[in-house]
């Protein structure tokens, strides 16, 4: 598609929070383009083929699936629900944790969440690592997971907005992906591909948009870029939004990155089942074992960690990975696994990360984030997802918030949405 010179809507990018909300307009008497930087559409929900299956280089869990508005949309979409539980909820499959070790670190984690909750209860704020008890054992394998939930360590995640999150417990895929989920309900939206766009204009009565395909005239905007893409200034507002900029840098993007590897033998291994690297530090992997019952393995790496790792490019991030399982598993590990991919989601220059924390002291800068700007400029995206964020449908869901506000900014009654009907 070639870029208008004027619409009503201008969307800034094609992931999930911006295609729902085309979808949400679809219906309307309103002209809409969506400029998306990249040449492909989804963002971070991405699946690549292999071996004639999805991979997921991004999101891969239908998290919170009782209450996503993405489930009822994955088999009329043509694809597969797959609701095996997640392999976080079973024992680990781990010949150096005990069964009892395992509820330990369990019952440990539960006091710690309950802490959480106490203490947001109670407004209390500061970095979560601060209800950490002090010489626990299993502190190092939390801030694994901290890396893994958030991107980044406890340390630097606040009380609050942690707290915030809704998570109940019921988890699905998409067999085929969950990118190719996105990709396909995408698929009839008006979008112009390889169009970053530079710089918003709003010292006149229409919104002038500066981008590497031209300008582009509108008279809202709905604005879906990662935070550290209004953080850093690659998309610019002119004047200046000094308000907005300082939300999105309390609001960064953490890193969590993934290596997935065949591994030959995999019977020997339970399907869907996890385990992790090292028991004693937060540096370490979490391993999903034969996803979806493949002869595959899927290691996940968060915070500092994942950053060093992608700096070490696909080879070196690969060798960590075989060293884990060698140490877990045996030597015979070492020549059982090949590398497919990892990702590299911190280097990308559209993301810079993998989802958004806020730091402490920050819980309610999701809320600023959010506040329109002269009702005609609209952010969303999972950072402004409160109870939702770092997901893809919490993105959804706040690409649809944000297409409601700027109908009504345009004089239209948002109503039931359309867009659904399509399917
Ligand atoms: C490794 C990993 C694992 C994850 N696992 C899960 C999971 O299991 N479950 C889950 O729900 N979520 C998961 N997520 C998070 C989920 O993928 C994201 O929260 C969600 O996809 C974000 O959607 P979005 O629309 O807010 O942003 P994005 O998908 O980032 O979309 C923004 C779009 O804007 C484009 N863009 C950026 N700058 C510009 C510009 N200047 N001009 C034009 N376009 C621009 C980008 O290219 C991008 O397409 C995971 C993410 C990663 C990286």
């Amino acid at each position: 598609m070639s870029l208008p010179a004027s619409v009503d809507i201008v969307i800034v990018g094609a992931g999930a929070a911006g295609l729902a909300a085309a979808r949400a307009l679809s219906g309307c008497p309103l002209t809409v383009a969506v400029l998306e930087a990249r040449d492909r559409i989804g963002g971070r929900a991405w699946t690549v083929p292999f071996e004639g299956e999805g991979l997921d280089m991004g999101c891969g869990w239908l998290h919170s699936a009782d209450e996503n508005p993405l489930v009822p949309l994955v088999e009329p979409s043509g694809l597969t629900l797959d609701r095996t539980p997640p392999p976080w909820q079973s024992q680990a499959f781990n010949h150096e944790t005990t069964a009892a070790e395992q509820t330990e670190f369990r019952a440990a984690f539960e006091a710690f969440d309950q802490r959480i909750a106490e203490a947001a209860t109670r407004g209390h704020e500061a970095p979560a690592s601060t209800l950490m008890e002090p010489g626990c054992r299993w502190n190092g394998r939390m801030d694994a997971i901290s890396g893994a939930l958030n991107g980044a360590r406890f340390a630097e995640v606040s009380i609050l907005d942690y707290d915030a999150y809704r998570d109940t417990d019921l988890n699905y895929r998409v067999r085929e992906g969950y990118g190719r989920l996105i990709e396909t309900l995408g698929r009839r939206v008006p979008v112009v591909t390889d169009c970053p766009v530079r710089r918003i204009d709003r010292s006149g009565p229409t919104l002038k948009l500066t981008t590497d395909r031209g300008m582009i005239e509108a008279r809202a905007v709905i604005v879906t870029v990662p935070t550290d893409l209004i953080a850093r200034e690659t998309l610019k507002f002119d004047p200046p939004l000094p308000d907005l900029v300082e939300a999105a840098t309390y609001v960064p993007l953490g890193l969590a990155s993934k290596m997935h590897m065949t591994v030959t033998g995999a019977e020997d291994f339970p399907a869907n089942s996890q385990l992790w690297g090292r028991n004693d530090t937060g540096d370490t992997g979490g391993y999903h074992l034969r996803p979806f019952g493949r002869p595959m393995i899927e290691g996940y790496y968060g915070a500092d960690l994942a950053r060093g790792l992608e700096a070490e490019g696909q080879e070196g991030f690969y060798a960590f990975a075989v060293d884990e399982l060698v140490h877990l598993l045996g030597s015979d590990m070492r020549k059982r696994l090949s590398p497919v991919v990892a990702t590299m989601w911190g280097a990308d220059p559209w993301s810079h990360g993998a989802y958004s924390h806020a730091m402490p002291g920050h819980a309610g800068d999701r809320k600023r984030l959010k506040a329109p700007v002269e009702n005609r400029i609209f952010l969303a995206g999972e950072a402004t997802a409160e109870a939702f964020y770092g997901t893809a449908h919490g993105a959804w869901m706040e690409g649809e918030r944000a297409a409601r506000e700027a109908m009504a900014a345009l004089g239209l009654d948002p109503g039931p949405l359309p867009g659904d009907e399509e399917q």
